[in-house]
């Protein structure tokens, strides 16, 4: 949390006399004492108080206060209550700004200023057939929208959010250090009004002060036709809506495309496997290949063997940005007959005989490669 000026926190100038002091904090001490009051800060703002108090108080304490501000009395060991944080993530942030200047104006921006709603993403699950053909559907979205009641200034109705008083509507606190790395100017988000700059006494009671309301959305979405797994679409400013008067955020839309139980898909080409019987591998045949668009019929030549491919030109999906069609590969595999009833091991058995019993030369080259290969002849 960052520190206030603790003249600031009591309320008095900064030559103010040790009686003006004790004054002060008596008045505040007894506005904030945790026992009297019940607001949720109250605890914090007594011990500001007790911590300011104990420094102004004290001739050696003050004047080192005066002198080198907070990083001065932490020295002395004040007000042990972790300030180590003062020192931390921001600290350094703020040395960078301070010694590269440029990055000021992110730290400083006005709440004010009109800013641009966040990005929402969803993903969306599609069947195959669907990434490849596109679709159009309907999506709800739960998304923040602006609140009806009070137009979105979290306010109730009758009421305006006031200029919070603390950081006087910047959102930001700052606070002087000096340290070793020489004096630094520390700003923070206003703790009293989380940043926003602004102050809502009477809170809307659909909101909360939020000024925002989650509700659930319905978009009208087209997906492309050939949009492919991971991909992701745009829906320009159907985002969570802007702050101060700014644009809505954009919806990203993250396709997660189903696996098909029979094809695969690389790109834009399709991937498939087809099973022919021993017998049309051998003796040739014309078969139906299934693919996205309808059944085609292939040519299968004799002699085709396990591992054979065949493409069919333009039976992929459309590119998703428009550029032509991918293919449809085929790659054949040869099933081996099971459960054969006597009659076919018998027609097999003739087939061998009358083919020869001898492995062809073929075979013959081929298991002496293997051979050669774990003997190392
Ligand atoms: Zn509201
Ligand atoms: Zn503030």
């Amino acid at each position: 949390m960052s520190k206030r000026d603790y003249y600031e926190v009591l309320g008095v100038e900064k030559g103010a006399s040790k009686d003006e002091i004790k004054k002060a904090y008596r008045k505040l001490s007894k506005k904030y004492h945790p026992d009297i009051n019940k607001e949720a800060d109250a605890a914090d703002k007594f011990k500001e108080i007790a911590e300011a108090y104990e420094v102004l108080t004290d001739d050696t304490k003050r004047a080192q206060y005066d002198r080198f501000g907070h990083a001065g009395a932490n020295q002395q060991g004040f007000g042990g209550s972790g300030d180590f944080s003062d020192f931390g993530f921001g600290g350094f942030e703020d040395i960078f700004d301070t010694f590269f200047g440029g990055g000021g104006g992110r730290r400083r921006r006005d709440p004010n200023a009109p800013r641009q709603g966040a990005d929402l993403q969803y993903t969306m699950t599609i069947t195959f057939e669907e990434a490849a053909f596109g679709k159009e559907t309907d999506i709800e979205i739960p998304r923040e929208e602006e609140c009806d009641t009070c137009h979105g200034s979290g306010a109730k109705a009758g009421t305006k959010p006031e200029t919070c008083s603390h950081c006087h509507g910047t959102g930001q606190m700052s606070v002087e250090q000096n340290t070793p790395f020489g004096r630094i100017v520390n700003r923070r988000v206003c703790s009293y009004c989380n940043g926003t700059g602004k102050f809502i006494k009477d809170k809307c009671a659909t909101c909360s002060g939020a000024g925002k309301v989650k509700k659930r959305k319905k978009i009208h979405v087209k997906i492309p036709a050939g949009v492919d797994d991971g991909q992701q679409l745009r829906v320009t400013g159907q985002g969570e809506p802007g702050v101060n008067g700014g644009p809505p955020g954009d919806l990203y839309i993250v396709f997660h495309v189903k696996p098909h139980e029979f094809f695969e898909r690389d790109g834009d080409d399709i991937y498939c496997e087809m099973p022919l019987t021993y017998v049309q591998a051998a003796l040739g045949d014309e078969i139906e290949v299934p693919t996205l668009h309808g059944k085609v019929k292939l040519k299968i030549p004799s002699g085709t063997q396990t591992g054979t491919k065949f493409r069919l030109r333009g039976k992929g999906v459309p590119n998703v940005r428009g550029y032509g069609q991918g293919d449809q590969h085929i790659r054949i595999r040869v099933i081996t007959p099971t459960n054969l009833t006597e009659k076919q091991k018998q027609l097999l058995r003739d087939f061998a005989e009358i083919s020869g019993q001898v492995p062809d030369e073929q075979h013959e080259n081929f298991f002496s490669k293997v051979k050669r290969a774990f003997t190392g002849d």
